[in-house]
């Protein structure tokens, strides 16, 4: 007799950033992604060449990947993809290789709302839509009626599926504690312990 196997999809999550430095924002973010989307899996995802900044001077990537290891590693995967990958880090590559990873998983990616009112000038936004369901979070500064209507144009236009998380916003950015490091003053509030340690300990972060 023919047995068929029964297929469990998996959901895999990814979060992509410069995490220079990771800060307790994204990983207060990452748990709570896992938590509402119910992921398997989540991908953090350290940018090479961030296609929407400078070039960071202060964080080499090698640093940025063991800071990320450092903060999110007990509970997701910390992935050197894009790091290794030659050229800029683009999303839409990033997703197309997670789905050939897991060729019968869902896909969601999480973005914090100032990339989510962005997404027009990122490369093939129809690409990323279609890979994935947007889990997006609020950072304080749009209001949630801005946040709903872009999201509303993104379903009317590439046919995307959008997911709020509705918390809190925890208002603290890499920029943020770049500058306090610059000043020398204390982030020991704002990032995981393990990566104040690292900064200290690699000097990073001294002149701004
Ligand atoms: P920078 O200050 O250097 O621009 P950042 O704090 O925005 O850095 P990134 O590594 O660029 O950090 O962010 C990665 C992702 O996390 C982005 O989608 C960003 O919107 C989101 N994010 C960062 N900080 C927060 C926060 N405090 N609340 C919500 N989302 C956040």
């Amino acid at each position: 007799s023919i047995h068929f196997q029964k297929r469990i999809i998996m959901k895999i999550g990814l979060f992509g950033g410069t995490f220079s430095p990771p800060h307790n924002g994204h990983v207060r973010f990452a748990r709570l992604f896992i938590e509402r989307a119910e992921l398997d899996k989540l991908y953090i995802m350290p940018a090479g060449v961030p296609p929407h900044k400078e070039t960071d001077p202060w964080g080499s990537a090698g640093a940025r990947l063991d800071m990320a290891r450092l903060a999110f590693g007990s509970f997701a995967d910390v992935s050197d993809y894009e790091i290794c990958a030659s050229g800029k880090s683009y999303t839409y590559k990033t997703l197309a290789y997670l789905q050939k990873k897991h060729p019968c998983d869902e896909l969601f990616l999480l973005v914090g709302e100032d990339m989510f009112l962005s997404f027009d000038t990122w490369k093939k936004p129809e690409a990323i839509f279609s890979a994935a369901t947007v889990v997006c979070m609020r950072r304080g500064d749009a209001g949630e009626a801005v946040l709903k209507e872009a999201g509303a144009d993104y379903k009317q236009r590439y046919g995307a599926h959008v997911i709020y998380l509705d918390e809190e916003p925890f208002p603290v950015s890499s920029t943020q504690i770049r500058s306090l490091c610059a000043a020398g003053e204390d982030i020991s509030h704002l990032v995981p312990t393990e990566v104040a340690k690292y900064i200290t300990e690699n000097g990073l972060y001294k002149y701004e």
